[in-house]
Protein backbone atom coordinates (compact mmCIF):
# COMPACT_ATOMS: atom_id res chain seq x y z
CA UNK A 1 0.00 0.00 0.00
CA UNK A 2 1.20 3.05 -0.26
CA UNK A 3 0.34 6.92 -0.07
CA UNK A 4 2.84 8.55 -2.11
CA UNK A 5 5.89 8.35 0.16
CA UNK A 6 9.56 8.40 -0.53
CA UNK A 7 10.99 9.94 -3.90
CA UNK A 8 11.52 13.51 -1.69
CA UNK A 9 13.53 16.18 -2.62
CA UNK A 10 17.09 16.59 -2.50
CA UNK A 11 17.82 20.16 -2.17
CA UNK A 12 21.46 22.34 -2.39
CA UNK A 13 22.90 24.86 -0.12
CA UNK A 14 23.36 27.91 -1.89
CA UNK A 15 23.42 30.25 1.04
CA UNK A 16 23.72 28.27 4.17
CA UNK A 17 27.75 27.09 3.57
CA UNK A 18 29.05 30.99 3.47
CA UNK A 19 27.04 31.59 6.51
CA UNK A 20 29.05 29.03 8.50
CA UNK A 21 32.12 29.94 7.06
CA UNK A 22 32.50 26.79 4.59
CA UNK A 23 31.61 28.15 1.39
CA UNK A 24 34.10 25.58 -0.21
CA UNK A 25 31.57 22.40 0.66
CA UNK A 26 28.64 21.16 -1.40
CA UNK A 27 25.99 20.72 0.59
CA UNK A 28 22.39 19.48 0.23
CA UNK A 29 19.24 18.94 2.21
CA UNK A 30 17.14 15.83 2.10
CA UNK A 31 13.99 17.12 2.85
CA UNK A 32 11.77 14.16 3.89
CA UNK A 33 9.43 16.50 5.77
CA UNK A 34 7.76 16.78 2.31
CA UNK A 35 6.73 12.53 3.00
CA UNK A 36 2.89 12.03 2.83
CA UNK A 37 2.68 12.86 6.80
CA UNK A 38 5.42 14.57 7.50
CA UNK A 39 8.28 12.65 8.12
CA UNK A 40 10.70 9.92 7.33
CA UNK A 41 8.69 7.18 9.30
CA UNK A 42 6.45 6.83 6.43
CA UNK A 43 9.05 5.41 4.21
CA UNK A 44 9.27 2.39 6.87
CA UNK A 45 5.76 2.74 8.01
CA UNK A 46 4.54 1.75 4.25
CA UNK A 47 6.21 -1.76 4.39
CA UNK A 48 5.52 -2.34 8.21
CA UNK A 49 2.20 -2.18 7.45
CA UNK A 50 1.67 -3.98 4.58
CA UNK A 51 3.61 -7.10 6.36
CA UNK A 52 1.33 -6.59 9.70
CA UNK A 53 -1.82 -6.78 7.10
CA UNK A 54 -0.36 -9.63 4.96
CA UNK A 55 0.71 -11.84 8.52
CA UNK A 56 -3.04 -11.72 9.58
CA UNK A 57 -2.71 -8.95 12.47
CA UNK A 58 -5.56 -7.60 13.98
CA UNK A 59 -4.52 -4.73 14.93
CA UNK A 60 -0.72 -2.19 14.92
CA UNK A 61 0.66 -0.36 17.72
CA UNK A 62 3.11 1.78 18.72
CA UNK A 63 5.09 4.49 21.22
CA UNK A 64 5.51 7.36 20.04
CA UNK A 65 7.51 10.78 20.21
CA UNK A 66 4.91 12.11 17.66
CA UNK A 67 5.76 10.59 14.00
CA UNK A 68 5.56 7.38 14.37
CA UNK A 69 2.29 7.59 15.61
CA UNK A 70 1.00 9.70 12.83
CA UNK A 71 2.06 7.94 10.25
CA UNK A 72 0.71 4.63 11.48
CA UNK A 73 -2.00 5.89 12.26
CA UNK A 74 -2.09 7.03 8.37
CA UNK A 75 -1.28 3.65 7.29
CA UNK A 76 -2.94 1.67 9.45
CA UNK A 77 -6.52 3.58 8.06
CA UNK A 78 -5.24 2.69 4.70
CA UNK A 79 -4.77 -0.95 5.81
CA UNK A 80 -8.10 -1.16 7.39
CA UNK A 81 -6.65 -2.07 11.27
CA UNK A 82 -6.90 -0.75 14.35
CA UNK A 83 -4.21 1.71 15.23
CA UNK A 84 -3.11 1.69 19.20
CA UNK A 85 -0.73 4.96 20.31
CA UNK A 86 0.86 5.37 23.59
CA UNK A 87 2.85 8.95 24.19
CA UNK A 88 4.39 10.34 26.68
CA UNK A 89 2.17 13.25 28.14
CA UNK A 90 3.02 17.05 27.22
CA UNK A 91 6.13 16.01 25.12
CA UNK A 92 4.07 15.37 21.57
CA UNK A 93 3.80 18.47 18.80
CA UNK A 94 0.73 19.53 18.77
CA UNK A 95 0.45 18.83 14.94
CA UNK A 96 1.68 15.01 15.13
CA UNK A 97 -0.74 14.86 18.27
CA UNK A 98 -3.55 16.36 16.07
CA UNK A 99 -2.71 13.84 13.22
CA UNK A 100 -2.69 10.98 15.06
CA UNK A 101 -6.30 11.63 16.50
CA UNK A 102 -7.40 13.11 13.58
CA UNK A 103 -6.79 10.02 11.14
CA UNK A 104 -8.78 7.77 14.11
CA UNK A 105 -5.68 6.05 15.92
CA UNK A 106 -7.01 5.57 19.75
CA UNK A 107 -4.51 7.57 21.46
CA UNK A 108 -3.45 7.28 25.17
CA UNK A 109 -0.56 9.34 27.05
CA UNK A 110 0.99 7.95 29.52
CA UNK A 111 2.71 9.90 32.73
CA UNK A 112 5.86 8.67 31.82
CA UNK A 113 8.80 8.74 29.04
CA UNK A 114 9.26 7.21 25.22
CA UNK A 115 11.30 4.23 27.08
CA UNK A 116 8.37 3.78 29.35
CA UNK A 117 5.76 3.49 25.98
CA UNK A 118 7.99 1.15 24.50
CA UNK A 119 8.26 -1.00 27.37
CA UNK A 120 4.70 -0.85 27.76
CA UNK A 121 3.79 -1.59 23.91
CA UNK A 122 6.15 -4.71 23.86
CA UNK A 123 4.29 -6.25 26.59
CA UNK A 124 1.04 -5.67 25.53
CA UNK A 125 2.10 -6.69 22.07
CA UNK A 126 2.73 -10.12 23.49
CA UNK A 127 -0.47 -10.90 24.92
CA UNK A 128 -2.28 -10.64 21.73
CA UNK A 129 -2.60 -10.14 17.98
CA UNK A 130 -0.74 -7.15 17.39
CA UNK A 131 2.26 -6.11 15.98
CA UNK A 132 4.25 -3.11 16.63
CA UNK A 133 5.14 -0.72 14.23
CA UNK A 134 7.82 0.82 15.80
CA UNK A 135 11.21 0.58 14.91
CA UNK A 136 11.66 -2.55 16.37
CA UNK A 137 9.67 -3.95 13.60
CA UNK A 138 12.52 -5.37 11.47
CA UNK A 139 10.32 -3.88 8.03
CA UNK A 140 10.68 -0.25 9.42
CA UNK A 141 14.28 -0.11 8.87
CA UNK A 142 14.38 -1.69 5.49
CA UNK A 143 12.00 0.39 3.92
CA UNK A 144 13.78 3.91 5.49
CA UNK A 145 17.19 2.31 3.60
CA UNK A 146 15.56 3.44 0.10
CA UNK A 147 16.29 7.32 0.98
CA UNK A 148 20.01 6.62 1.10
CA UNK A 149 19.44 4.84 -2.78
CA UNK A 150 17.61 8.11 -3.21
CA UNK A 151 20.82 10.26 -2.70
CA UNK A 152 22.93 8.02 -4.45
CA UNK A 153 20.54 7.94 -7.37
CA UNK A 154 20.79 11.98 -7.03
CA UNK A 155 24.12 12.38 -6.43
CA UNK A 156 25.85 9.83 -8.98
CA UNK A 157 27.27 8.42 -6.06
CA UNK A 158 27.48 8.48 -2.70
CA UNK A 159 27.99 11.76 -0.60
CA UNK A 160 31.13 12.37 1.28
CA UNK A 161 29.27 12.72 4.03
CA UNK A 162 25.49 11.78 5.92
CA UNK A 163 24.38 13.99 8.69
CA UNK A 164 21.51 13.39 10.53
CA UNK A 165 19.61 13.44 13.75
CA UNK A 166 19.71 10.39 16.58
CA UNK A 167 16.63 9.09 18.34
CA UNK A 168 16.08 5.69 18.65
CA UNK A 169 19.09 5.25 16.14
CA UNK A 170 16.81 3.36 13.43
CA UNK A 171 17.47 5.62 10.59
CA UNK A 172 21.33 6.60 10.86
CA UNK A 173 21.15 2.48 10.83
CA UNK A 174 18.76 2.20 7.87
CA UNK A 175 21.00 4.85 5.99
CA UNK A 176 24.26 2.91 6.62
CA UNK A 177 22.27 -0.23 4.97
CA UNK A 178 20.89 1.65 2.05
CA UNK A 179 24.58 3.07 1.40
CA UNK A 180 25.94 -0.11 1.39
CA UNK A 181 23.98 -1.54 -0.42
CA UNK A 182 24.48 0.98 -3.15
CA UNK A 183 28.10 0.13 -3.03
CA UNK A 184 27.51 -3.74 -3.32
CA UNK A 185 24.84 -3.24 -6.05
CA UNK A 186 27.58 -0.94 -8.13
CA UNK A 187 25.10 2.38 -8.32
CA UNK A 188 27.93 3.64 -5.48
CA UNK A 189 31.56 3.97 -5.75
CA UNK A 190 32.32 4.12 -2.31
CA UNK A 191 29.88 4.86 1.07
CA UNK A 192 29.61 8.10 3.50
CA UNK A 193 31.21 8.75 6.77
CA UNK A 194 27.94 8.32 9.54
CA UNK A 195 27.60 11.56 11.20
CA UNK A 196 24.78 11.31 13.69
CA UNK A 197 23.32 13.82 16.76
CA UNK A 198 22.10 13.29 19.67
CA UNK A 199 20.75 16.21 21.82
CA UNK A 200 22.85 16.39 24.93
CA UNK A 201 20.11 15.93 27.38
CA UNK A 202 19.46 12.72 25.63
CA UNK A 203 22.82 11.59 24.47
CA UNK A 204 22.80 7.68 26.23
CA UNK A 205 25.16 6.75 23.03
CA UNK A 206 27.45 9.63 23.24
CA UNK A 207 27.80 9.17 27.07
CA UNK A 208 27.69 4.88 26.77
CA UNK A 209 24.67 4.69 29.31
CA UNK A 210 21.01 4.48 29.24
CA UNK A 211 19.95 8.44 30.77
CA UNK A 212 16.58 7.63 32.94
CA UNK A 213 14.82 11.26 32.36
CA UNK A 214 16.15 12.25 28.87
CA UNK A 215 15.67 15.95 28.69
CA UNK A 216 15.75 17.85 25.27
CA UNK A 217 13.64 20.77 23.28
CA UNK A 218 13.74 17.98 20.00
CA UNK A 219 11.19 15.77 21.15
CA UNK A 220 11.36 13.71 18.59
CA UNK A 221 14.91 12.80 19.24
CA UNK A 222 14.11 12.60 23.76
CA UNK A 223 15.20 9.23 24.18
CA UNK A 224 17.17 8.14 26.53
CA UNK A 225 17.63 3.81 25.86
CA UNK A 226 18.07 4.04 21.22
CA UNK A 227 16.59 0.68 20.29
CA UNK A 228 19.31 0.62 17.32
CA UNK A 229 21.90 1.46 19.90
CA UNK A 230 24.47 -1.23 18.86
CA UNK A 231 23.71 -1.14 14.78
CA UNK A 232 24.07 2.83 14.97
CA UNK A 233 28.07 2.29 16.34
CA UNK A 234 28.28 -0.01 13.86
CA UNK A 235 27.49 2.38 11.28
CA UNK A 236 29.69 4.84 13.02
CA UNK A 237 32.65 2.64 13.68
CA UNK A 238 32.35 1.32 9.90
CA UNK A 239 31.91 4.40 8.58
CA UNK A 240 34.47 5.94 10.40
CA UNK A 241 31.99 8.57 11.62
CA UNK A 242 30.89 9.73 14.30
CA UNK A 243 27.57 9.63 17.17
CA UNK A 244 28.47 13.60 18.76
CA UNK A 245 25.60 15.31 20.64
CA UNK A 246 24.38 19.32 20.41
CA UNK A 247 22.95 21.17 22.91
CA UNK A 248 19.09 22.58 23.10
CA UNK A 249 20.90 25.90 22.23
CA UNK A 250 22.60 25.23 19.14
CA UNK A 251 19.31 23.11 17.61
CA UNK A 252 17.17 26.27 17.64
CA UNK A 253 20.22 28.25 16.35
CA UNK A 254 20.76 25.80 13.48
CA UNK A 255 16.72 24.95 13.32
CA UNK A 256 16.24 29.19 12.27
CA UNK A 257 19.00 29.32 10.62
CA UNK A 258 17.89 27.03 7.73
CA UNK A 259 14.96 29.04 7.28
CA UNK A 260 16.69 31.97 6.90
CA UNK A 261 19.21 31.11 4.94
CA UNK A 262 17.56 28.11 2.43
CA UNK A 263 13.49 28.94 3.19
CA UNK A 264 13.69 25.44 4.62
CA UNK A 265 11.25 25.03 7.61
CA UNK A 266 12.00 21.82 9.49
CA UNK A 267 10.99 20.47 12.50
CA UNK A 268 13.50 21.38 15.76
CA UNK A 269 15.06 17.93 15.97
CA UNK A 270 15.73 17.72 12.21
CA UNK A 271 18.19 20.44 12.71
CA UNK A 272 20.28 18.41 15.11
CA UNK A 273 21.59 17.23 11.55
CA UNK A 274 22.92 20.78 10.45
CA UNK A 275 23.75 21.77 14.22
CA UNK A 276 26.25 18.79 14.17
CA UNK A 277 27.56 19.73 10.68
CA UNK A 278 28.13 23.45 12.27
CA UNK A 279 29.70 21.91 15.15
CA UNK A 280 31.90 19.71 13.65
CA UNK A 281 32.27 21.65 9.94
CA UNK A 282 36.35 21.80 10.70
CA UNK A 283 36.59 18.50 9.90
CA UNK A 284 35.12 18.52 6.18
CA UNK A 285 38.18 18.10 3.75
CA UNK A 286 37.53 21.15 1.42
CA UNK A 287 35.14 20.30 -1.65
CA UNK A 288 33.30 18.13 0.15
CA UNK A 289 29.82 16.80 -0.82
CA UNK A 290 28.25 16.66 2.76
CA UNK A 291 24.28 15.76 2.79
CA UNK A 292 22.13 17.02 5.84
CA UNK A 293 18.96 14.81 6.39
CA UNK A 294 16.10 16.90 7.59
CA UNK A 295 13.79 14.39 8.80
CA UNK A 296 10.01 15.71 9.61
CA UNK A 297 8.21 19.32 8.93
CA UNK A 298 8.56 22.25 10.45
CA UNK A 299 4.41 22.65 10.10
CA UNK A 300 4.16 20.01 12.93
CA UNK A 301 5.21 22.23 15.41
CA UNK A 302 4.05 25.14 15.38
CA UNK A 303 4.64 26.58 18.90
CA UNK A 304 8.54 26.78 18.94
CA UNK A 305 8.73 29.12 16.20
CA UNK A 306 6.73 31.58 18.39
CA UNK A 307 9.02 30.75 21.26
CA UNK A 308 12.17 31.50 19.48
CA UNK A 309 10.93 34.34 17.47
CA UNK A 310 9.13 35.87 20.49
CA UNK A 311 10.74 39.75 19.98
CA UNK A 312 9.81 39.76 16.45
CA UNK A 313 6.49 38.85 16.87
CA UNK A 314 4.47 42.12 18.20
CA UNK A 315 1.22 41.44 15.59
CA UNK A 316 -1.30 43.61 17.37
CA UNK A 317 -3.37 45.23 14.28
CA UNK A 318 -2.71 49.23 12.98
CA UNK A 319 -4.76 51.24 11.42
CA UNK A 320 -5.00 50.02 7.98
CA UNK A 321 -3.30 53.40 6.07
CA UNK A 322 -0.09 53.79 3.95
CA UNK A 323 1.58 56.37 6.38
CA UNK A 324 1.22 54.12 9.31
CA UNK A 325 2.13 50.87 7.16
CA UNK A 326 5.65 52.98 5.78
CA UNK A 327 6.32 53.48 9.31
CA UNK A 328 5.56 50.45 10.75
CA UNK A 329 7.18 48.86 7.75
CA UNK A 330 10.59 51.28 8.01
CA UNK A 331 9.67 51.91 4.93
CA UNK A 332 9.54 55.89 5.41
CA UNK A 333 13.00 57.31 4.05
C1 LIG B 1 11.93 9.68 14.55
C2 LIG B 1 12.59 10.98 14.28
C3 LIG B 1 13.97 11.18 14.46
C4 LIG B 1 14.86 10.14 15.06
O1 LIG B 1 15.03 9.01 14.24
P1 LIG B 1 15.55 7.67 14.90
O2 LIG B 1 15.40 6.64 13.86
O3 LIG B 1 14.67 7.42 16.09
O4 LIG B 1 16.97 7.91 15.32
C5 LIG B 1 14.51 12.40 14.11
N1 LIG B 1 13.74 13.38 13.61
C6 LIG B 1 12.41 13.23 13.43
C7 LIG B 1 11.64 14.36 12.88
C8 LIG B 1 11.79 12.03 13.75
O5 LIG B 1 10.47 11.90 13.57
Amino acid sequence: MTLGEGGTPLVRAENLPAKIGRPDIELYFKLEGLNPTGSFKDRGMTLAMSKAKEEGAEAVICASTGNTSASAAAFATKAGLPCYVILPSGKVAAGKLAQAIFYGAKVVQIDGNFDQALDLVRALAAEGNITIVNSINPYRLEGQKTAALEVIEKLGNAPDYLFIPVGNAGNISAYWRGFKLGKSIGTAKKTPRMFGFEAEGSAAIVRGVVIENPETIATAIRIGNPASWKEAEAARDESQGKIGCVTDEEILSAYKLVARTEGIFCEPSSAASLAGLIKYSREIEKGAKVVAVLTGNGLKDPNTPIEVCKDELDLKPVEPSVKTLKAVMGLCK
